[in-house]
């Protein structure tokens, strides 16, 4: 095993049912990389992603976070989550929640933090991304792209080592998308680990280290950004690119 492997995935296997959604996929994420996965609806990209933490049992083949295979039975899963932020499209923020103890919930609960701490902490994430008076109100209040950027902060008050994205922007109304966008690239600037699937061909171009191109249940290309939009090799990558391009 490499070292430098955050995550590695061996032979992923996930069917739903007659459906194999994927097929065998073997992949290493390092510290500190921005992968971006693209490709068309339904090829998987979902799927792989939340075999990553688990939220999809795979049927067969490991995923190992920080060296320890969190796919053994035997793992307590919820520890190792823990380190594994998740940024859905549809922001599920707790509506009956503050902004504040959305934020501070989970680091109480699940770090032991003390309230204090956890508030000065999550106001501190709060200022970074232009949120800070927004505190004590409820997400009804916020706009999808506060409620987006909550969501990040919320990820990041859990001190994570990768947040995994899913087309965070997706559901946001053209004006919010910026905000989000450049909140996730200055998370990427800091040193982040994260993966992200996206169809924000631009932003992937401009953040990532790597891009994975993904097309029925395998990843069909993988390269720099350069490589897999200026000079893809693949046909399937090609006639994707020609569409979203
Ligand atoms: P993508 O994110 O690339 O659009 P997904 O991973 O969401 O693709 O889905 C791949 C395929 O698996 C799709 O055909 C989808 O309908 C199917 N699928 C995903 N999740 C489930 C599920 N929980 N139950 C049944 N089918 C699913
Ligand atoms: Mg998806």
């Amino acid at each position: 095993m490499t070292n430098d492997a955050l995550i590695q995935v061996k032979d992923l296997h996930k069917s739903f049912h007659d459906l194999e959604v994927l097929k065998g996929v073997s992949e290493e994420i390092h510290k500190g990389e921005v992968v971006s996965i693209i490709g068309p609806s339904g090829s998987g990209k979902s799927t792989f992603l939340r075999c990553l933490n688990l939220l999809e049992t795979p049927d067969k083949g490991q995923v190992i976070f920080e060296g320890v295979d969190i796919t053994d039975q035997s793992v307590d899963i919820d520890k190792h989550r823990q380190k594994m932020g998740m940024i859905f499209q549809h922001f599920n923020v707790f509506p009956h929640l503050t902004v504040l103890e959305n934020i501070t919930l989970a680091p109480t609960l699940e770090l032991g933090q003390s309230k204090e701490e956890a508030q000065k902490n999550a106001c501190e994430l709060l200022a970074k991304v232009g949120l800070l008076d927004k505190k004590d109100e409820y997400p009804r209040k916020l706009s999808g792209g506060q409620k987006q950027r909550l969501a990040i902060v919320r990820a990041l008050a859990m001190n994570p080592d990768v947040i995994l994205m899913d087309e965070p922007t997706s559901a946001l109304d053209p004006e919010m998308v910026k905000d989000v966008l450049e909140v996730i690239k200055e998370l990427a600037d800091q040193g982040m680990t994260i993966v992200i699937v996206t169809h924000e061909m631009a932003f992937a171009k401009q953040i990532s280290d790597r891009v994975f191109f993904m097309d029925q249940g395998i990843i069909q290309e993988k390269g720099t950004p350069q490589e897999v939009f200026e000079h893809p090799q693949n046909p399937r990558t090609i006639d994707f690119l020609s569409k979203v391009l």
